[in-house]
């Protein structure tokens, strides 16, 4: 079983010209749908095809039903606290370049606590891997993973977004962190000072980029995802099995992008898919799929929406 603990939001979309600028008026073409990055990820892991379960908390609205009749559909085991807060909302302008504007609205997501994490302890000790993000609060993910530590689960924490704190005490409880540049830069410096350019990272030479991984997370695993360019991956030295490496790029796979919103939250969901359905595979073999079912999510528009019905091949 994967569990992910994250949040649910209702993405409200403006396709325009341009972005708006303070005081105008502009018209532009509407869509809504389900997002939020816990829920993108357990669909991902769900549609990869591992049992998975989703540890969130709804508001007692629409966007709270449809959390749940969308969760029925993919087979994902929801856990749900109810608050009184509304469901979370997401208001996204995205130009005709693709750069966008966003508002997130947490709402019921920011009421999700620690002791409702703890309560789902039945299907955290079921569970190989857990998965967080950090959309929902800190001390409900620390609750999460230390159960999950408990029973020698594995603990991956998606450090997004950017700007959101991550304390010490959580990055102590995280087996493997997965940041895209932009968050890998972020905690680089909020943790060591250290001032990287988001931009530069992917031009590194490979052992720089494992030595600031080491750095930021001295115990665990660490995979930066570069867009396009694919990803990095670094282990500590104690992780390593058989002739695992304990740095490598692997490239993208090739795909006919036209949205990649979500294709971080894509990686997310299959690489724990993978690694709950196939235990005794190679990490590079859980990365390759991952970096397959990524390209995939990117060939179409939306966020949990767009997550492909794809799982790892059996041997
Ligand atoms: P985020 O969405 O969190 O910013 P990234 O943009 O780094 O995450 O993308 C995550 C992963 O998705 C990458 O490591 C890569 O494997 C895949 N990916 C992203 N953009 C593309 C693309 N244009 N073509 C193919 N794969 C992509």
């Amino acid at each position: 079983v994967v569990t992910v603990i994250g949040s649910f939001n209702i993405d409200h979309v403006w396709a325009l010209p341009t972005l708006p600028q303070v005081g105008e008026t502009l018209a532009g073409t509407y869509h809504t749908g389900p997002g939020g990055k816990g829920f993108n990820q357990a669909t991902a892991a769900a549609r990869a095809g591992a049992r998975t379960a989703f540890v969130c908390a709804l508001g007692a609205d629409a966007g709270g039903q449809l959390a749940r009749s969308l969760a029925g559909a993919d087979g994902i085991d929801l856990h749900a606290a109810s608050s009184d807060a509304p469901t979370g909302t997401a208001g996204i302008y995205v130009d005709r370049q693709g750069r966008n504007s966003i508002v997130i609205g947490p709402g019921a997501n920011a009421s999700l606590d620690a002791d409702f994490v703890r309560a789902q302890a039945g299907v955290l000790a079921a569970s190989t891997v857990v998965l967080a993000q950090l959309e929902s609060p800190v001390a409900a993910v620390a609750a999460g993973f230390e159960l999950a530590r408990a029973n020698d689960a594995m603990t991956v924490l998606n450090p997004a977004p950017a700007d959101a704190d991550l304390p010490p005490d959580l990055l102590a409880l995280s087996d493997l962190i997965t940041p895209n540049e932009t968050e890998f830069c972020a905690q680089l410096s909020r943790h060591h000072g250290e001032r990287l350019v988001a931009d530069t990272v992917a031009a590194l030479d490979d052992a720089t980029l494992h030595d600031h991984c080491r750095k930021l997370l001295p115990q665990g695993s660490v995979i930066i995802t570069l867009g396009a360019a694919g990803c990095f991956v670094s282990h500590a030295g104690h992780q390593l099995r058989g002739d695992e490496r304990a740095f490598y790029r692997v490239a993208a796979a090739p795909a006919r992008a036209i949205d990649t919103t979500g294709a971080g939250d894509a990686f997310n969901g299959a690489l724990v898919a993978s690694i709950a359905q196939f235990p005794d595979r190679s990490f590079a073999r859980h990365v390759a799929f991952a970096t397959v079912y990524a390209a995939r999510a990117t060939e179409s528009a939306g966020a949990a929406e767009s997550m492909p019905h794809l799982a790892p091949d059996a041997d």
